[in-house]
């Protein structure tokens, strides 16, 4: 049975990976300080192979017994939430990757880094591919996990090539779908609150900006044969169907039967003009791509925080 470290496992992806990899038969040790995490996300996966430990990953990390895979997912995600937390964003990038590569080396386990889109920054090539070096404003708000996760790519590779440590980049785009936070500030959960609850949808800027929306079982298996692969370089893992945000908006008014007011706001500074995966390296060398329609993970999602009675 692998054992397997997960930082972050409380959070959206960190917690649907717990699953998935228990599922896998893996032995689950969560690290969670439960800063944007949440404890309800992991009750579900309390048994006798998962372990939590409520921990910050910049604390100096000790686990016993050998640890096969080390995943470092912990990070705040959301440009509301690095926004409010930049040190911890940027210690955590820093710091936390470099105590999770540090256990990694003690004990000889693959790590993945759970990397990200904004590396790119405010891209100006498109669609993005792992060559490209981004458009990144280091002193501007998004700086603090631009950079943070630039630095942490860098660190990786640094262990692989000085310390010869198996590691995984995962640069992962815009994903949604159940266990996100409500209000987290994303606008996938912003839209479904605003269009369950017969709100204006709040578009920043003219909405004519892009994204490319993953549901959430499409990126963890990739992650998974990311995971299990052999390439260190970084791999895009994300969908490539783009669209303006205008255009999310009334995807989720058609799916909701709503009514459809927009209410215009400032667009926030360094906010990417377009994104978009390029993801042949992923298609070629994982045999992955994202399965699920767009229409059908809004629903799945929308329903999720219906039941969960999180809007009322
Ligand atoms: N956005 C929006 N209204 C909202 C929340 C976000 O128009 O209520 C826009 C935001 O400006 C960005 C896009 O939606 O262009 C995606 O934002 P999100 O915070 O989900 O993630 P990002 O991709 O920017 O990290």
């Amino acid at each position: 049975m692998p054992r397997t470290l997960i930082t972050g496992g409380a959070g959206f992806l960190g917690s649907h990976l717990c699953e998935y990899l228990l599922a896998k038969g893996h032995e689950v040790i969560c690290i969670d300080n439960l800063s944007t995490g949440n404890i309800e996300n992991i009750e579900q996966l309390h048994r006798e192979q998962f372990t939590f430990i409520k921990q910050d990953v910049t604390e100096y990390l000790y686990i016993k017994g050998p640890i096969d895979y080390i995943l470092h997912f912990a990070s705040p995600a959301s440009p509301v939430d690095y926004q409010r937390m930049p040190i911890q964003t940027l210690k955590v990038g820093s710091l936390g990757t470099h105590k999770a590569l540090g256990l990694a080396k003690e004990k000889q386990a693959v790590f993945l880094l759970a990397s990200t889109s904004e590396v790119y920054g405010d891209p100006l090539v498109h669609p993005q591919k792992e060559d490209y070096w981004g458009n990144v404003n280091p002193i501007g708000p998004r700086g603090v996990y631009d950079e943070a996760k630039r630095f942490a790519e860098a660190m990786t590779m640094a262990y692989h090539r000085y310390h010869g440590i198996s590691t995984r980049i995962a640069r992962i785009f815009n994903t949604y779908g159940p266990r996100m936070r409500l209000h987290d500030g994303r606008v996938v959960p912003q839209f479904i609150y605003q269009v369950l609850t017969n709100k204006p949808l709040t578009v920043y800027g003219s909405g004519r900006q892009t994204r490319s929306f993953c549901f959430i079982s499409d990126l963890i298996e990739g992650i998974y044969k990311l995971l299990l692969s052999n390439i260190s370089d970084p791999v895009n893992i994300g969908n490539p169907n783009e669209m303006t945000i205008l255009e999310l908006g009334e995807l989720l008014l058609k799916i909701s039967g709503g009514k459809g007011e927009i209410r215009y706001e400032p667009l926030p500074q360094d906010d990417p003009q377009t994104r978009q995966p390029d993801i042949t390296k992923a298609r070629a060398q994982l045999k992955w791509e994202p399965k699920v329609p767009l229409e059908e993970g809004l629903k799945t999602t929308m329903d999720w925080f219906k039941n969960k009675g999180v809007v009322s």
